[in-house]
């Protein structure tokens, strides 16, 4: 007898469609028979810079000990976040990338049949982790590409649990300003959980950006989600966590694997952590790229959508489709990201590279669509 395991599997997960990476390089470089160093990969927002020195340091210091576990706890990385932010290490939970926090905090509150509520154009993990429990996801329409905060309030019923609120949005790079994002907070129910992605946080140099962490004290149901994959430069490691009140904190530690976030990547987070100047670096280099592109969209008469983050996401011209200029770039050695299955079929998203990598960028985008 042939058993059809199709139907065991979990009702949820049964009609799951995997999350689409951007394409690894080598992956390119195999197809296209070059090397990997003619490609430039700007596709999954990664640090262009390459990693921090301090945080390579402290990685390879911490390989010597690869024969132990690592620390299930990660007292110094938290000790380190504590200094940092002003919070107390009760508040963390540590995630083997910040996709692994929203996968724990799904299971610890949304049953089969429940929902969670989400934007339009919002980032595809919140969809997959909540259909995995078996829950419905409720993408709300998008306002100007941005969240539409009042339909995602009004959205709210009584089997919702979550709501998934990215600050700023990918792969939209829009933006929430603070007393937008307050007037939100204070519609939302007691006992709905707001879960804050703030992945591009260190990017983001507007004064009415919010601090998430900054509104812990007035809104018990605020979860803010972090992560040293994009501006630490750390995404090969997956170090992420978040930040909430101790209690629920708590909760998402009982389904947390003991050993989620490895020695090396503790070790290079908080080293990371602790080199401002990077940082400081990461986002002057990313501002100005980020300046090179719209000035370069802007004489291809490309429409984009205004970014805060470390991508951006341009519009195709009329007549043309997304999908072909994605191929034609890759033929280039440029892999960006289609962004089709976040209904945006006429645009394609290119992270911000250095200023030689966004030159290759917009050489070949112009030799694509001339
Ligand atoms: C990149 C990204 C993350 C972080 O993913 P990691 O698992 O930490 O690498 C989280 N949320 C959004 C919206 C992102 O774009």
């Amino acid at each position: 007898m042939t058993v059809n395991f199709q139907q065991l599997a979990v009702t949820g997960v049964q009609s799951l469609q995997p999350y689409q990476p951007g394409k690894p390089i080598d992956e390119l470089a195999r197809e296209l028979g070059l090397n990997e160093a003619d490609i430039v990969k700007l596709a999954s927002n990664e640090n262009p810079l390459g990693p921090s020195p301090k945080a390579l340091a402290a990685a390879q210091a911490a390989l010597t000990d690869m024969t132990l576990y690592p620390d299930g706890a990660g007292f110094v990385l938290k000790k380190a976040l504590c200094d940092k932010l002003g919070i107390q290490p009760q508040q963390i939970v540590l995630g083997n990338g910040s996709s692994d926090i929203l996968d724990f905090i799904t299971r610890v509150f949304v049953n089969d049949g429940d929902n969670v509520v989400t934007s339009q154009h919002a980032f595809a993990i919140y969809g997959l982790v909540a259909k995995m429990v078996g829950a419905e996801c409720i993408n709300v329409p998008a306002k100007n590409f941005g969240h539409d905060l009042d339909a995602m309030a009004a959205a709210i019923n009584d089997r919702t649990r979550i709501v998934f609120v990215t600050n700023p949005n990918n792969p939209t790079g829009t933006w929430l300003k603070k007393d937008e994002l307050v007037a939100f907070l204070n519609k939302v129910p007691a006992q709905v959980l707001v879960l804050l992605d703030e992945a591009y946080f260190e990017y983001v140099q507007e004064a009415d950006y919010p601090d998430g962490i900054q509104l812990l004290p007035q809104y018990p149901n605020l979860i803010i989600a972090r992560t040293f994959s994009k501006a630490y430069g750390l995404a090969a490691l997956r170090v992420g966590y978040s930040v909430s009140s101790p209690e629920l904190a708590d909760l998402m530690n009982r389904v947390r694997p003991p050993f989620n976030v490895n020695s090396v990547a503790l070790a290079a987070a908080a080293a990371a952590l602790a080199d401002d100047d990077y940082v400081a670096r990461s986002v002057a280099e990313n501002t100005a790229g980020m300046q090179q592109l719209t000035n370069a969209f802007a004489a291809m008469n490309l429409s984009y959508i205004p970014s805060v983050g470390n991508f951006i996401a341009f519009k195709v011209p009329a007549g043309v489709k997304a999908m072909d200029v994605y191929n034609q770039l890759l033929g280039k050695g440029v892999i960006v990201r289609p962004v089709g299955n976040y209904e945006m079929p006429d645009y394609l998203r290119v992270s911000i590279g250095t200023a030689a990598e966004n030159t290759a960028f917009i050489h070949a985008l112009q030799a694509v669509l001339s």
